[in-house]
C-alpha cells in the first residue's frame, strides 16, 4: 500500500499523542476492555475549529481502537441554549464527516438520575442544602493562599438536607435563596473541593424539559455522571479542566460507580487572529459585526464550510497540530496550507479577472471567436481540458498593467509583449485614458496570428503570462476578498472587543469581477482555483445563476513553511 493510500484511509483517526499512550497502558492492563469516548457540546452556539479538534480527538480515538464515540449535548444550562445550535451541531459533526450512530444523547435526559444521585449523596453525608448567599458562599470559599470557612448549614441532618432538597425540587423557593452542595473539604488546596454547589435553583424553562424543573445540576456534577451512565471510559476535555478532575473522580467514587471513566485533559486549540469562545463569537453575531455564524469569516465550522474548507483540510490540520499537554497558539497560516494542498490536484483551474481592465485587440477580426484549449488543472491531467472563448476585446487584471514600470516588471506595459495564457502574444501599442480624470480606462494592443497557444511557436520569448477573460463572454460576477477579522495576532482583549475597535476594518473587500463563462452554472460550495488569484468557493447564501458569488478560501502562496 503507498503511503497516500494509507494516510487517506487514516484521514479520521489521530495520529498517536499521548492519550493513546494512556489508552494503550489502560488496555493493556485490563482497566479498561474497550474505548468509548463522548463529544460534549454545550448548545450555546456554533462549533468552531477548536470544536473540530475535540470532534477529531473524540472520534478518531474512537475509531483508532474499534470502539464508540457518543454525541452528547450538555444542555444543564437552560438559559442560553437553543434548538437552533442543536440542529447546527448536528449537521457540523456529520459534515467533518463523523458519525454517532444511534447514540445521540442530551444530560438533561439523565435529570432524573441526576435527582437520584444527589439524593443517594445526601443520604450518604455527602452533600447538604446551604442558604448561603452566592456572594457568601464566595467568601466563605477563601483563596489559593487561605483555607475556605464552612457554612453554618453544613452539619443539617439528613433528613432536614432530604426534606430541603424535596423542595427545591418542588419549587418552594425562589432562585438563589438555596443550593445543593458536595460535603468534601472547605480546607482542601483545590478550591473546587470546597464544598462545590451541584444543584441550583432557576425557574427557567428548559427546551427540552419544558417547565418539569426548576432545579438544575452543575457542569462539573453532571458531566462525570453522564459519562458513567453511557459507560464511557476515557472523558477527554480541554485543560481548564485539569483542576476538577478530583471533582470528578470524588463524584463517581462517592456513587459508587463501577469502573468509572476517567478524565483527560488536553490543551485547547487557539489561533493567531482568531478568537475562539463562544461568547465572543455571539456577540460578533448579535451586534451584526459578521454576517451570521456562518460568515466566511469566523471561525465556526459553518463559516470555514462557507468560505470554502472541506472537511478533509479541517482534519488534516487537526492532524498536523496534534494533540499536548502544552498551551500553544497555532499559525492561522497552516490552516491555510492544508486547504490549498487539499484543493490543489482536485480543483479545476480556470480564469477569473478580479479588477477588470478593458483591452482591445486592434488587428484581430471583429466578429470572430475561436475556442481556445485549456486544461483544467496542468498538474493534474486526468482532470482533462476545457474551450475558452477568445476574441476581439477581453479583460486583464489591472495590476497587470504599468504605465511606467519598474525594472523586473515583466507584464504588461507600452510597447511590452506579454503572453496571454492559452491563447496568443499581445504588445501593448496604446494607453486609453478618462480625458477628464486621467485613470486608464483602455488598453489597445495588436497580437500574434504566429503565436497560437499550442501552436509549437519558438520564434520568440516573452517574460510574461496574463490570465484574461472574453468581453463579450465572460459572467459578471461578486468576488468576496477576506482578511483576518481581528488586527491582533494575539486577539483575546475583553475591552477591545467590546467596542469593535480591535476588528480589522478591511476583512472583507468586495469586487466587481468577470469570470469565465463556464463558471456561470457552478453549485453553491463548488471550488475552483482561479489561476494567479488564489482558491475559490461558490457562496452558498447569496449566489445566484444571475449574480454568481465567490468567496476567496486561500490565495496561492502564503510566506509560512510547514516542517
Ligand atoms: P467556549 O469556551 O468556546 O464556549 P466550551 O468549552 O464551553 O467552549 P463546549 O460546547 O463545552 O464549549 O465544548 C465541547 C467540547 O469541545 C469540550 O469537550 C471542549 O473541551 C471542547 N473544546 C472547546 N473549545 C475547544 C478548543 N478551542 N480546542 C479544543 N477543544 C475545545
Ligand atoms: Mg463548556
Amino acid at each position: 500500500m503507498t503511503n497516500n493510500i494509507a494516510n487517506e484511509m487514516n484521514k479520521d483517526v489521530q495520529s498517536a499523542n499521548f492519550i493513546h499512550n494512556i489508552i494503550d497502558k489502560d488496555l493493556a492492563e485490563g482497566v479498561y476492555d474497550n474505548v468509548h469516548t463522548r463529544f460534549p457540546p454545550e448548545p450555546n452556539g456554533y462549533l468552531h475549529i477548536g470544536h473540530a479538534k475535540s470532534i477529531c480527538l473524540n472520534f478518531g480515538t474512537a475509531k483508532k481502537y474499534k470502539g464508540l464515540c457518543n454525541l452528547r449535548f450538555d444542555d444543564t444550562n437552560p438559559i442560553k441554549e437553543d434548538i437552533e445550535y442543536i440542529e447546527s451541531i448536528k449537521k457540523d459533526v456529520k459534515w467533518l464527516g463523523f458519525d454517532w450512530e444511534d447514540r445521540m444523547f442530551y444530560a438533561s435526559d439523565y435529570f432524573e438520575k441526576l435527582y437520584d444521585c444527589a439524593v443517594q449523596l445526601i443520604k450518604k453525608g455527602k452533600a447538604y442544602v446551604c442558604d448561603l448567599t452566592a456572594e457568601e458562599i464566595r467568601q466563605y470559599r477563601g483563596t489559593l493562599t487561605e483555607v475556605g470557612k464552612e457554612s453554618p448549614y453544613r452539619n443539617r441532618s439528613v433528613e432536614e438536607n432530604l426534606d430541603l432538597f424535596t423542595r427545591m425540587r418542588n419549587g418552594e423557593f425562589n432562585d438563589g435563596t438555596r443550593v445543593l452542595r458536595a460535603k468534601i473539604d472547605m480546607a482542601s488546596p483545590n478550591i473546587n473541593m470546597r464544598d462545590p454547589v451541584i444543584y441550583r435553583i432557576s425557574h427557567t424553562h428548559h427546551h427540552r424539559t419544558g417547565d418539569e424543573w426548576c432545579i438544575y445540576p452543575m457542569y462539573d456534577y453532571a458531566h462525570p455522571i453522564s459519562d458513567a451512565l453511557e459507560d464511557i471510559t476515557h472523558s477527554i476535555c480541554t485543560l481548564e479542566f485539569e483542576d476538577h478532575r478530583p471533582l470528578y473522580d470524588w463524584v463517581l467514587q462517592e456513587l459508587e460507580f463501577e469502573n468509572p471513566p476517567k478524565q483527560i485533559e488536553f490543551a485547547r486549540l487557539d489561533l493567531t487572529y482568531t478568537v475562539m469562545s463562544k461568547r465572543k463569537l455571539r456577540k460578533l453575531v448579535e451586534e451584526k459585526y459578521v454576517d451570521g455564524w456562518d460568515d466566511p469569516r469566523m471561525p465556526t465550522i459553518s463559516g470555514l464550510r462557507r468560505r470554502g474548507y472541506t472537511p478533509e483540510a479541517i482534519k488534516d490540520f487537526c492532524d498536523k497540530i496534534g494533540v499536548a499537554k502544552r498551551i500553544s497558539t497555532v499559525d492561522i497560516q497552516l490552516l491555510e496550507h492544508c486547504i490549498r494542498e487539499d484543493l490543489k490536484m482536485k480543483k479545476a483551474r480556470m480564469m477569473a479577472v478580479l479588477k477588470p481592465l478593458k483591452v482591445v485587440i486592434t488587428n484581430y477580426p471583429e466578429g470572430q471567436i475561436e475556442y481556445m484549449n485549456a486544461e483544467n488543472n496542468q498538474e493534474n491531467p486526468e482532470m482533462g481540458s476545457r474551450k475558452i472563448p477568445f476574441s476581439r476585446e477581453i479583460y486583464i487584471e489591472q495590476d497587470d498593467f504599468m504605465e511606467n514600470p519598474p525594472k523586473k516588471f515583466f507584464r504588461l506595459f507600452p510597447g511590452n509583449e506579454v503572453r496571454l495564457m492559452n491563447a496568443y502574444f499581445v504588445k501593448c501599442e496604446e494607453v486609453v485614458k478618462d480625458e477628464k480624470t486621467g485613470e486608464i480606462i483602455e488598453l489597445r494592443c495588436t497580437y500574434d496570428p504566429e503565436t497560437k497557444s499550442g501552436s509549437g511557436f519558438t520564434g520568440r520569448k516573452v517574460k510574461g503570462t496574463i490570465h484574461w477573460v472574453s468581453a463579450a463572454h465572460a459572467v459578471k460576477a461578486e468576488v468576496r476578498l477576506y482578511d483576518h477579522l481581528f488586527l491582533e495576532e494575539n486577539e483575546d482583549s475583553e475591552a477591545t472587543l467590546m467596542d469593535g475597535m480591535n476588528l480589522n476594518p478591511k476583512s472583507l473587500e468586495v469586487l466587481e469581477s468577470y469570470v469565465e463563462p463556464a463558471l456561470a452554472e457552478a453549485a453553491a460550495e463548488e471550488k475552483f482555483q482561479f489561476v494567479r488569484n488564489g482558491y475559490f468557493c461558490v457562496d452558498s447564501k447569496d449566489h445566484t445563476v444571475d449574480r454568481p458569488v465567490f468567496n476567496r478560501v486561500v490565495s496561492l502562496k502564503s510566506s509560512y513553511k510547514p516542517e
